[in-house]
């Protein structure tokens, strides 16, 4: 046997070594059984079967040996200031009900809920409100959770730069007085847009290339913007650093947005196999966004007052979205996991997401890869993100049950046990602890709206 490896523990801050059942590292290898993570101050030491790698005496120990350690999830398209179904009654009131500063409140515990439930990382896609768009808001969440004053998620922000009547525009209520600068038309008033976009703060520059699915009187296969204005958008995200994300639904707008050079291609929902291709020599990543497609997800429409049309033009896409996932991914599509979560499902139980990809011919490894290794691809994240390897952010979680044989075991929030990031623990529920992000539950809140 070779001789056993002892972590340095010299003036690298706390130690931590988590024993786990099962090890999924998020790598797509075989789990590995009976294995331990060390963990140094925020970042993860050494990895390895608990005969080979052993944790210094004074280590702080933190037992999951009954469950499966698996990297941090994240959820790449969310939007936690929507009007949600756990927090309001009929969105179109709520949306001249509510203030943004409640709607600020609201994203942030909606984000919590994700944290609670292993989601460590989440790529808020934007808001806005009749005052406006949200950035600010959003951006101030997320300082607030770097700074360490509040609790949550990574949180990456995104802020609308779209045209006049885009998709997004039409989230507000088409007869809403609109004022303030919030959609521009044009690549130098579409730049200055997202100038001032990117310096309220945002990571993430999200726009619409087509029409959409959940927004009143727009058809899907509509276009939004020229070329023109596109490639200006994502050229000025690019100039300092940011990333790009273009909601597509038709072929000609995945086209638009490979030629733009996109960061990710958000929903697809229509395909053909030529531009399948494409997005595969591209290598440009792909959230499907499948938990808004489903019946479950109309029926919760349904019940926050949305209209007879968006139900059935929701009904109507939803064949289009199945149908392109199982081309995208047996085309080796790189897929990132999103769940364009906002009114629906329940915040938190983003993982039903993963269900939904296995359901549709997915193996569970694959679909778990999707919101930890791919997703930090996506990013761009994965030298620090998405795996439980050396030198990476400690950001991971601990679940009673094994998702490999049960995917759905991911959106119960009593099996995820332990969630740490960077090193910290924020949620405890081994026996004995009771440490969680939220502590209300769901009917123990009010619902903000006045119906
Ligand atoms: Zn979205």
């Amino acid at each position: 046997m070779k001789s056993q490896e002892f972590l340095e523990t010299a003036s690298k801050g706390s130690i931590t070594a988590i024993k786990c059942g099962t090890l999924i590292d998020g790598r797509g290898g075989k789990p590995v059984k009976d294995a331990v993570v060390l963990i140094e101050g925020n970042r993860i030491g050494k990895v390895g079967t608990q005969d080979r790698v052993k944790a210094a005496p004074h280590a702080e120990m933190v037992d999951c040996s009954r469950y499966t350690l698996m990297p941090g999830m994240m959820d790449l398209h969310i939007h936690t200031a929507m009007y949600n179904c756990m927090s309001f009654h009929n969105h179109r009131v709520a949306q001249f009900e509510i203030m943004p500063h409640l709607q600020q409140m609201y994203a942030l515990f909606h984000a919590q809920n994700c944290f609670d439930m292993g989601f460590t990382t989440l790529r808020d896609l934007g808001m806005n409100g009749p005052r406006g768009l949200l950035v600010n808001e959003m951006c101030a969440v997320r300082e607030a959770i770097n700074m360490g004053i509040i609790e949550g998620p990574r949180m990456l922000i995104a802020g609308f730069t779209t045209m006049t009547g885009s998709h997004l525009d039409l989230i507000q209520p088409r007869a809403m007085y609109r004022w303030g600068f919030n959609t521009a038309d044009g690549p130098w008033e579409l730049r200055k847009l997202a100038r001032l976009n990117l310096l309220a703060g945002c990571d993430v520059i999200k726009t619409c290339a087509s029409g959409g699915g959940g927004t009143d009187k727009e058809e899907p296969d509509i276009r939004n913007m020229t070329q023109e204005e596109l490639d200006a958008i994502v050229d000025e995200a690019h100039a300092l650093h940011k990333h790009a994300a273009v909601h597509c639904f038709t072929t000609q707008a995945q086209r638009m947005a490979m030629k733009a050079g996109a960061d990710t291609i958000e929903h697809m929902v229509f395909h053909d196999d030529e531009t399948i291709d494409m997005i595969v020599e591209a290598g440009v990543p792909v959230t499907p966004t499948l938990s808004h497609r489903t019946d479950h997800a109309i029926e919760l429409r349904r019940e926050l007052g949305t209209a007879d049309f968006v139900l059935r033009k929701m009904k109507y896409l939803q064949p289009f979205c199945f149908e392109t996932f199982r081309k995208m991914h047996k085309a080796g599509v790189k897929i990132a996991m999103g769940t364009d979560m906002g009114f629906e499902p329940h915040m938190g139980t983003n993982a039903a997401e993963l269900e939904i990809y296995v359901k549709l011919g997915m193996k569970p490894m694959d679909a778990i890869l999707t919101a930890t290794r791919n997703a930090a691809q996506a990013l761009k994240r994965e030298h620090e993100l998405g795996t439980i390897e050396a030198g990476k952010l400690a950001d991971l979680i601990a679940v009673d049950g094994d998702p490999l044989k049960d995917i759905a075991c991911l959106q119960k929030k009593p099996n995820i046990k332990l969630v740490m990031k960077e090193g910290k623990v924020y949620a405890d529920r081994r026996p004995g602890k009771n440490k969680n992000v939220v502590n209300v539950k769901p009917g123990e809140w009010k619902i903000a709206d006045y119906l």
